[in-house]
């Protein structure tokens, strides 16, 4: 691809910054608690102590430590762009009448709607990420998964695939998805074609990135949808309030209203053990560590966050320290 980056020529500096994580990457190396996603059982066959962690800032400087070599599928990170592709295809408006913006307090994969809309309560968790899904416009569903795939490049810089193991590995288990989407199917919240829309949606969470990959994904979120590496808008501005805004308030399951208090920037966690991170005009963050707490997010992922979020005083409302 003409625009493609290399990870190799990314601008690495070493800087204060780097210490930091170099210094929080061996202060939670060791902390081994948490369990893999085995519930889709190719997420059950990863190293449990891969560990990177990685800043990209709006200036387009890459700040890495530990395995960011190493690739991994999106999972529900993907949730998050998939949601403002769907706001550019239908505008804040109509996209509104299908999916709330509500947190749930709910597990990511509970089998609920809202009363009386019928709506999924936020686009956040599985049933209203599947609802957003089925709305991505194409003829067929090879353009929508290549619309999907071309989104995930401007984002990234770099050519996006599909991990086909895990996809079909979640496509052949993945009922509770399916029940999902059977429920909105019932009361018109999607449309008939539900197995191609679930298709698309596990396709989408099986996008494989590495640390990196995400804290330019989540630099380009801080920094107007232009990604700073390559300097291509990669999503209308017009939305990032509206993605920011519910990943602050649903990102991180029902851990969404601790992490906001206590860590304070719009967030999304994944299943994979990834976190991307969004300080607005100021930085992306991303951590990759597979070992997940009883809410679905990385253990070591939430740590790093909160000691970042304290160390570099990046809580939204902070009110304590210099301009
Ligand atoms: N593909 C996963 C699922 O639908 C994503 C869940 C997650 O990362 O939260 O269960």
């Amino acid at each position: 691809m003409a625009n493609s980056v290399n990870p190799e020529d990314l601008e690495i500096l070493p800087s204060p910054l780097l210490a930091v994580l170099n210094d929080l990457h061996s202060q939670y190396k060791s902390l081994n608690e948490g369990t893999l996603a085995n519930y889709i059982p190719e997420l059950a066959k990863v190293n449990p102590d891969l560990f990177s962690i990685c800043i990209a800032t709006v200036d387009g400087k890459i700040y890495q430590v530990g395995d960011y070599q190493q690739t991994f599928t999106i999972q529900s990170i993907s949730k998050v762009f998939a949601y403002g592709l769907a706001l550019e295809d239908h505008g804040r408006d109509y996209i509104l009448t299908r999916v709330g913006v509500e947190p749930t307090g709910d597990a990511f994969n509970a089998i609920i709607l809202d009363e009386p809309s019928k709506r999924p309560y936020n686009p956040m968790v599985n049933a209203g990420a599947i609802a957003i899904t089925s709305l991505i416009k194409g003829s067929g569903p090879t353009e929508r998964l290549n619309r999907v795939l071309e989104m995930f490049q401007r984002y990234t810089g770099q050519d996006a695939l599909v991990d086909i193991s895990v996809f079909t590995s979640e496509r052949s288990t993945g009922h509770r998805n399916r029940a999902m989407a059977h429920l909105m199917l019932n009361f018109g919240m999607i449309d008939h074609n539900i197995e191609e829309a679930l298709d698309l949606y596990f396709q989408q969470c099986a996008v494989m990135v590495n640390c990196p990959d995400l804290a330019v994904m989540a630099a380009t979120l801080a920094n107007k949808g232009i990604n700073p590496v390559t300097g291509k808008q990669a999503v209308n501005n017009l939305y990032i309030k509206d993605i920011l805004s519910v990943m602050y308030t649903c990102g991180m399951y029902n851990f969404a209203g601790e992490w906001a208090y206590k860590i304070g920037f719009p967030a999304k966690s994944g299943v994979c053990g990834g976190i991307m991170a969004v300080v607005p005009r100021k930085m992306g963050i991303a951590v990759f560590s597979p070992l997940l707490d009883v809410r679905g997010n990385s253990v070591r992922g939430v740590k790093v966050c909160e000691e970042l979020s304290q160390r570099l005083q990046l809580h939204l409302f902070e009110c304590s320290g210099e301009d």
